[in-house]
């Protein structure tokens, strides 16, 4: 039987393009991956639709795509750990292993990363690609492939709650109800969180994340979301406030919001300037922390999804099939409000 490699590239902008790539083979320490699944991440929309990364045109065409899971089908002298037929999830952070980041367990501040699909690096929309055999996470038996594709975003959240220090009754607030936000929701609750309070401006959004576990939401297109907020923890604030909508009127609304001796999360990407009353941080001895992507936790998000204590498939609102990427992506990015998670089927 012959095999085929179609792949989607970008061509330019909102604009892609079915193409087919020679088979690729594994080199040593390599396996290659039947990509099945790949979910549609912000940054992918983001690229997409601009064309654009760190304000400069990055080089097309280019393949998207990061989130996913497939089934291993050769596998390169020296790989131990993986055998052909096993189903995978892909870790999309290729780290040298050597720097100080890397020795010291800290990869995701390797200076050398290798993060396919994030330009100049060919993402993972394509039939078949060779990948790190240490990149690649077993699925147990109780994970499905197509959730097995949600273990990236998933881990963003759970590193989110991590640094927050979400414990068993905790109160939570969450500043954003997109896909980060009810993940990084989904791992507080299941860390613990015994109160965890989302705000949005949509009301689709704050549906989704009552639907999916949080338990009290705030539209702050109608409702003063501080006064609420304080109301809700009688007068004290949170003990961990997390920016997840990428914005800076949020990212400011974070110190009204945390109690005494709290900690404020950022995880969304702000690019403009953000005024902070910093000493009134300091009034509450508050600390502010942020998270770049991930490090150290597939093997949990995993075993999160595997013991059914967070339930990741509920995450995704749209499928589509591979012939269709295009319309994956012209609604991931029309139809915003609506959209949690687009997964595309290979
Ligand atoms: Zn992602
Ligand atoms: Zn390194």
């Amino acid at each position: 039987m012959q095999q085929r490699n179609r792949a989607a590239y970008m061509i330019s902008p909102k604009k892609i393009e079915m193409r087919e790539l020679p088979m690729p083979t594994a080199k040593p320490g390599e396996v290659i991956l039947k990509v099945e699944y790949v979910g549609v991440c912000g940054s992918d929309v983001h690229f997409f639709e601009t064309g654009v990364r760190k304000g400069k045109p990055f080089p097309l065409p280019f393949i998207l795509g990061h989130e996913c899971a497939g089934t291993v089908t050769e596998v390169g002298d020296g790989v131990k750990s993986i055998k052909v037929g096993e189903r995978v999830c892909f870790e999309p952070q290729i780290t040298c292993g050597k720097c100080v980041y890397c020795r010291s367990g800290h990869y995701n501040m390797c200076p050398d990363v290798v993060f396919p699909s994030t330009p100049p690096y060919d993402g993972m929309l394509r039939d078949y690609v060779a990948i790190p055999a240490e990149n690649a996470y077993k699925l147990p038996d109780e994970v499905s492939t197509k959730e097995g594709a949600l273990i990236e975003p998933l881990a963003v959240g759970l590193s989110a709650a991590e640094k927050g220090e979400v414990t068993v009754g905790k109160t939570v607030v969450i500043l954003g109800a997109g896909c980060i936000g009810l993940v990084t929701m989904m791992a507080c609750k299941a860390m613990g969180a015994s109160r965890v309070i989302m705000s949005d401006l949509y009301p689709k959004r704050l549906a989704n994340a009552l639907r999916l576990g949080a338990d009290v939401v705030i539209n702050a297109a109608e409702e003063d979301a501080i006064q609420r907020v304080m109301e809700l923890t009688g007068g004290e604030g949170a003990d961990v406030v997390f920016e997840v909508a990428s914005n800076p009127v949020t990212a400011a609304q974070t110190v009204d919001m945390v109690r005494r001796c709290g900690i404020v999360v950022m995880v969304g990407n702000i690019n403009e300037k953000t005024p902070y009353r910093f000493m009134d941080l300091m009034y509450r001895e508050g600390q502010i922390r942020t998270i770049y992507r991930y490090c150290n936790n597939f093997n949990t998000a995993l075993q999160a999804v595997a013991s059914g204590r967070i339930d990741i498939k509920g995450i995704i609102s749209h499928e589509f099939d591979f012939s269709n990427v295009q319309d994956a992506f012209d609604e991931s990015m029309n139809n915003r409000q609506n959209v949690i998670k687009a997964v595309i089927k290979l």
